[in-house]
């Protein structure tokens, strides 16, 4: 174990404004559990059309199909929060800038360290066959609660996970271990499709795949709720929310479109999709098919069944 290297690649993540960081060994028995529960939800079909997940399963049973030789893995957390009570119809983790580019941009620095010692090392966010929220359960960062995100005690859900594959043998931190939901439900509860069971997401009837990753708007597709990007139901109501503070990153600060009017989302034109994607993580959605949606929603419940009461949660101001 490299304990020094350890400690300069922690620094670094600190100094790189990551809000939460940890390592995980390559191996763990952990993770061969969260992969069998994987391979389950695959095998229920609960994956809908994102075929590649299933055609990728055998790549994520082990990280050194990423990178071969692989000794460790640094998990990154990186708040993305605004607020509990937001009435915009787009998912906060898409307010700001696209995380992908923001997020690899600074993991790539520790993976150039990295290198610079003689290791190989790769960065990835959402870029590698990995469970990423498993790694990150195992290097100490949070676990994985009812609603099926990472939760972390500090921050809360509302982060992006980000991580360094990596070569040499950092010291592994220890695996968070605590199940801190307890005996609370409220995601299941207060989910309007019926999406989770727990620690389970039927992406099938989940408002977040049919905005964002369904192919088409088909049969089957439930109310948006007055969604138009993703939905964040299941984090507005979560208690550990509440400790999450708003984060200052200026690239993930609100662009203007969080603020339209009901009437401005009812008007919307390709083009003002096609700009309105640019640098962001709505480039997820076909523009034809975010155009549809928003018609869609904002006949539907907009601005009404989307807010969910969470009078009995504080928020952080
Ligand atoms: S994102 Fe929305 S629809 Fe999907 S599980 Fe959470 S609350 Fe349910
Ligand atoms: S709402 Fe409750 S059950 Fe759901 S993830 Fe949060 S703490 Fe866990």
């Amino acid at each position: 174990m490299n304990l020094p290297l350890t400690q300069a690649v922690k620094a670094l993540a600190q100094a790189l404004d990551f809000h939460a960081w940890g390592i995980a060994p390559v191996t763990s028995a952990a993770y061969a559990q969260a992969y069998q529960h994987y391979l389950n939800w695959l095998k229920e079909g609960m994956q809908a059309e994102m075929h590649y997940l299933a055609e990728t399963a055998h790549l994520r049973s082990d990280p050194r199909s990423v990178l071969p030789e692989a000794k460790s893995l640094l998990m990154v957390l990186q708040s993305y929060f605004h607020t509990r009570r937001a009435s915009a119809p787009i998912a906060q983790y898409a307010w700001g800038d696209d995380y992908h580019t923001h997020m690899r941009r600074r993991l790539q620095i520790i993976a150039d360290y990295l290198t610079r010692h003689g290791y190989n090392a790769r960065p990835f966010v959402d870029t590698a066959p990995l469970l990423e929220k498993a790694w990150a359960v195992i290097a100490g960062l949070g676990w994985i609660g009812k609603n099926t995100l990472l939760l972390n005690r500090r921050l809360g859900s509302y982060t992006f996970i980000g991580g360094v594959i990596t070569t040499a043998e950092l010291l592994p931190d220890s695996p968070f271990t605590e199940d801190l939901c307890g005996t609370c439900q409220r995601c299941l509860d207060a989910c309007p499709t019926q999406a989770l069971t727990p620690y389970r997401l039927d992406a099938r009837r989940c408002i977040a795949y049919w905005t964002i990753e369904a192919p088409s708007m088909e049969e089957g597709m439930p109310e948006t709720q007055g969604w138009i990007f993703g939905c964040d139901i299941c984090q507005q109501v979560c208690p550990w929310n509440r400790f999450a503070k708003p984060q200052g990153e200026i690239a993930f600060r609100p662009k203007a479109h969080v603020f339209w009017s009901q009437e401005q989302w009812a008007s919307l034109s390709l083009p003002q999709v096609k700009k309105l994607q640019e640098k962001s993580a709505m480039r997820r959605a076909r523009p034809k098919k975010l155009l549809q949606i928003a018609a869609l929603s904002v006949n539907q419940t907009y601005g009404t069944k989307r807010s969910v009461p969470v009078t009995s949660v504080r928020v952080w101001k």
